[in-house]
């Protein structure tokens, strides 16, 4: 079997991976392992990211980090850990710089100054970009490189880890599934970063990449760690729903309607956003919590368009304008037989990003010795509510410090490894290697899982619906250990569909019982029984899990 020893383990290459690793081996580490379920720097978010980055750069208007913090606590509803939501604020700046330096290519003015766009609930211009729709892609490309030039960095794809080995209360490494070969991985490590991003492939409605289904939140709670503000699920308003679109992203529309206003008008044909408290008139302000919960809202009454959304119209804009605005997106369009000056799109919410995760001090440790967390894995800094452009500057800030302070406890703790913790999940991925018969396989489920999380678990929540989800994730979980696996080490599908299942049920079940125990609506938190906010409960939820592997959630005193 192979084993293999790091200084720092870094999982998930995202951008927060990428740039752990960057900077624990600047730090020093000499022996960093960066591995991924999918290939290095290739699966996840941050290559899908389209479109800004928000940093006060105050490259176009005066701007300070403190108005970018303002802005930022304004969104999270109350619920930003402060000390997370400035340290992503004011070294966002320099991460961006640097990344300048790296040749990502932002996008510039003709007077040499780097590009910043308005975006809803940004008080000035702030928001850099590469090109509308191909940011992510520049930002990954970028960090890809620079690892590849780090001779310290081990890159490793195909790797999925499926348990953190922990001796003495402390991670002293993981166990990985090789999913090329079915052959379980050890690793030692003397500090371990988890940055596998989000959770929002556990709902039906997504603008995932396949590999976002919460795994290294059931990695960290296993593990020992808390998670916080796991009820707080972002879904993005303007999801594409209907004509059919082929090629292009499901959130493609909000620049431009950033850029052009475009309106958002029910099944009548009407506008409804002030109906809300929008204070929108021409230009798009509103925030991606209220926008969703006013879509939801009038879907669920019986006003929505034609396929369960609303109407995003353009067709009050000149076509010369929407052709200068789109530039080729126009063809791409046309291609799908949309015609944006003849006729609207109809836009849902879609699960989009998760505001909770694992929590972490400043440092991006947990409270358990040798575990770090960093990116969208990370809970806290945006509350109940992000800003948009704040995820890639949290996954660069984050993964910046993370590594960095990972590679200064590798230095001073001795490596721990003990191969006897780590029996039970090599045991296990060996006997689901060699296959299991049963009625049930876990692609069903997850199938099951996803639905269920979007009915009862989504943007509009009430206690019959989430009682409802806790019962049967809870059958779920209890079906695990019966379900039937295909047997054949390589490439086998069924043996991935089963360790996703895994750690979806983990983290659904985290969502579920966060926004079970929230009995107030707030940000992305909206519960029917008890729509308005309760200032009592202005504190965020921890989530842990008990020897029995049961999930409770609690709000910190
Ligand atoms: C379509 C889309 C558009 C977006 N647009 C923007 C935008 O314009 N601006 C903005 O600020 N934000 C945007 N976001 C959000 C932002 O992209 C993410 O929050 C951010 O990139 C997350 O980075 P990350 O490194 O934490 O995670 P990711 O980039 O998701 O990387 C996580 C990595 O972990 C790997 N992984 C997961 N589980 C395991 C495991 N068990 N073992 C090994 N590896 C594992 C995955 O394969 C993946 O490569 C967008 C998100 C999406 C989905």
């Amino acid at each position: 079997m192979t084993h293999l020893d790091a200084d720092v383990l870094v999982i998930g290459a995202g951008g927060a991976g990428m740039y752990a690793a960057i900077a624990a081996a600047r730090a020093g580490a000499e022996r960093v392992l960066l591995l991924d379920k999918s290939l290095v720097g290739r699966g996840g978010a941050t290559v899908m990211a389209q479109m800004t980055v928000a940093a006060a750069l105050a490259e176009e208007s005066p701007d300070d980090c403190t108005l970018h913090l303002a802005d930022t606590l304004a969104a999270g509803r109350g619920l930003c850990d402060e000390t997370l939501a400035e340290v992503l604020c004011c070294e966002a700046p320099e991460r961006i710089r640097e990344m300048g330096e790296w040749q990502v290519g932002w996008a510039r003015r003709d007077n040499g100054r780097i590009a910043q766009v308005a975006a809803p609930g940004h008080s000035r211009p702030r928001c850099c970009y590469v090109d509308f729709l191909n940011t992510g892609p520049a930002v990954a490309a970028t960090l890809r490189r620079r690892v590849g030039r780090t001779e310290a960095i081990r890159r490793i794809g195909n790797l999925t880890a499926t348990d953190l080995v922990v001796a003495d209360g402390a991670v002293v490494g993981a166990v990985a599934l090789d999913s090329a070969a079915g052959e379980p991985v050890t690793i030692a490590a003397t500090a371990t970063i988890i940055a596998t991003g989000g959770l929002t492939r556990i709902y039906r409605r997504n603008s995932a990449s396949a590999n976002m289904g919460g795994d290294g939140y059931a990695l960290a709670l296993a593990a020992g760690a808390e998670l916080v503000d796991m009820e707080f699920v972002q879904f993005f308003p303007i999801g594409h729903l209907a004509p059919r679109l082929v090629g292009m992203d499901p959130i493609m529309w909000d620049p431009f309607r950033y850029k052009l206003g475009g309106r958002l008008l029910d099944g009548a044909g009407r506008e409804f956003l002030a109906a809300y408290g929008s204070d929108e008139t021409t230009r798009y302000t509103t925030s991606r919590d209220l926008a969703t919960y006013a879509i939801t809202k009038e879907v669920a009454a019986g006003r929505g368009s034609p396929h369960g959304g609303v109407y995003l119209s353009f067709e009050h804009i000149p076509p010369g304008e929407l052709e200068a605005a789109f530039g080729p997106v126009i063809d791409r369009l046309a291609q799908n037989g949309i015609d944006l000056a003849r006729a609207p799109v109809e836009v849902a919410p879609i699960a989009h990003y998760q505001m909770g995760g694992i929590a972490v001090d400043a440092r991006m440790a947990t409270a358990v010795p040798g575990l770090y967390a960093a990116g969208e894995a990370v809970g806290g800094a945006n509350g109940a509510n992000r800003l948009s452009g704040n995820a890639i500057p949290e996954a660069l800030v984050f993964g910046e410090r993370a590594g960095r302070f990972a590679a200064a406890a590798a230095k001073l703790d001795r490596p721990n490894w003990r191969a006897g913790a780590a029996v039970e999940a090599i045991e296990r991925i060996r006997a689901l290697r060699d296959g299991r018969a049963g009625d049930l396989s876990a692609a069903v489920l997850l199938d099951e899982l996803r639905g269920l999380m979007w009915d009862c678990v989504g943007p509009l929540r009430d206690t019959a619906g989430l009682d409802c989800a806790l019962s049967r994730l809870a059958e779920m979980r209890a079906a695990l250990p019966q379900l039937a696996v295909a047997p054949g080490p390589a490439a086998n599908p069924s043996l991935a569909d089963w360790f996703e299942l895994r750690g979806s049920l983990v983290a659904a079940e985290a969502v579920a019982q966060a926004a079970a125990a929230r009995r107030e609506s707030r940000g992305a938190h909206q519960r029917e029984e008890f729509p308005d906010s309760d200032p009592g409960l202005a504190r965020s939820q921890r989530v842990t899990m008990t020897a029995a592997g049961v999930i409770v959630a609690s709000l910190a005193a």
